[in-house]
């Protein structure tokens, strides 16, 4: 029955809303650090897995297990991992597979932490080409032998280009390379990457999953269709026997478990709640940002990027992929730095903070913050400009935002 219910009603009554062990209503908090048995043999046997349980929470821990399969439940996967960080959910994703020698391809435009990442991978011999876009023809005029995966945003942070996923899934599925998408800005809400072809999903569950901006999280899903050439992914080696769930199974058993990314129990606990209410708050989230963006496209000096704006380049894609919204994130350009720090500050409904997702608006200048280990091309690649004012819509009253934000506008016209 759950299968087949719409977004809303799976998040409450899904498989992961029944089966605790006292009939809670809710995952406990199992807020510790070691399991205790009763013999050794028992232990030894959940060493081994022939006995379901759970040893360390590094390892496994129920509070964690309840939001990965809620997760695995909503992007349509075969396996979830959760992760101390949607940092740490890119990390083990792609160290599962690369090894010194081997390349990432890279769409261009992503979060600035993510591009940091790729230039720590060069010092470990992993190179990362970075793609003007993710288009399957550029995929496949970048291939190399030692290309090992395709990693794109389904909606760039800030940029706002979309993932054409089957297009870019074909490109590196001809060559027996997988897709990672870090579907973070989209959410399952509005898009479930597996269901278009790609092979693994990554999400930064401090943002929108969470909602309430209280836990830093991040989470990797295996499709578990991808077919794995053991010849070719070398990390995969001991693993052949798994099959299409070979990259989940080393990351759960080795990479992951070794690099040490756990999620702790509480932060999974409220992201589990956080979640129950992710459908309700990115239909208001998406309404607002959408509003926000046609009165701020009115104000003549001023230059915004939304998704549902007929003059935005993705804009087909919002009904072709995005299920006809546009996300949280806007953008706009204000003209120069100085007036955008007057457009900031001068804000009443918006946070001045570096997150996006939350129930709150919150706003930053990206240039001076998240980008300053960026290179100019990157930044520009990223849509961030020493203007660009980066706006994380929250679930406010639309007119307070509008007001507030167009009063800003207007105050600070040079
Ligand atoms: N991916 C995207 C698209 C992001 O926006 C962010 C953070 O802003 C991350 C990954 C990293 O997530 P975290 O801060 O949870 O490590």
């Amino acid at each position: 029955m759950e299968d087949r219910c719409r977004f809303n009603t799976k998040l409450l009554h899904g498989k992961t809303s029944t089966g605790y062990v006292q009939r809670e209503l809710l995952p406990p908090v199992s807020q510790v650090t070691a399991f205790q048995y009763e013999s050794m043999e028992e232990l030894e046997k959940v060493f081994h897995h022939k006995k379901m349980g759970y040893a360390y929470t590094r390892i496994g821990n129920p509070s964690v297990a309840a939001l990965e399969q809620r997760i695995n439940e909503l992007e349509g996967g075969a396996g979830a991992i959760c992760c101390s960080s949607g940092m740490s959910a890119i990390s083990a994703a792609l160290l599962a597979i690369c090894s010194s020698g081997d390349e990432i391809i890279a769409g261009n435009g992503l979060y600035g932490g993510t591009i940091d990442l790729f230039h720590d991978l060069e010092k470990l011999g992993i190179h990362t080409v970075f793609a003007k876009s993710l288009a399957g023809d550029e995929i496949r005029s970048l291939i190399t032998p030692k290309t090992k995966v395709v990693f794109g945003e389904m909606i760039s942070n800030p940029s706002l280009s979309v993932l054409d996923v089957p297009d870019a899934a074909s490109a590196a599925h001809e060559a027996g390379i997988p897709l990672f998408v870090d579907s973070t800005t989209a959410t399952p809400y509005i898009v479930r990457p597996l269901e278009l072809g790609a092979d693994v999903v990554i999400h930064s569950t401090s943002k929108y999953i969470n909602g309430g901006g209280n836990s830093i999280g991040g989470v990797i899903v295996d499709g578990g269709k991808f077919n794995w050439d053991f010849e070719k992914y070398t990390a995969l080696d001991g693993f052949k026997g798994y099959g299409k769930m070979a990259f989940s199974v080393r990351l759960r058993t080795d990479i992951w478990e070794n690099l040490g990314g756990c999620m702790a129990p509480m932060n999974a606990f409220l992201s589990f709640i956080g979640a129950d209410t992710l459908g309700l708050r990115m239909e208001r989230i998406c309404e607002n940002a959408d509003a926000l963006a046609k009165a701020l496209d009115k104000e003549p000096d001023i230059k915004v990027n939304y998704l549902t704006l007929a003059s935005h380049p993705f804009h087909e894609y919002v009904d072709k992929e995005l299920n006809g919204k546009g996300g949280g994130i806007l953008n706009f350009r204000a003209g120069s730095k100085e007036r955008a720090y007057k457009i900031i500050n001068s804000l009443k409904y918006a946070f001045i903070a570096s997150n996006i997702g939350d129930l709150r608006t919150l706003v930053i200048h990206p240039a001076s913050t998240l980008y300053i280990r960026s290179s100019k091309e990157e930044m520009e690649a990223a849509g961030v400009y020493e203007d660009t004012i980066r706006v994380s819509v929250g679930i406010e009253d639309k007119e307070d935002l509008i007001a507030d934000f167009v009063n800003a506008v207007r105050a600070t016209v040079d």
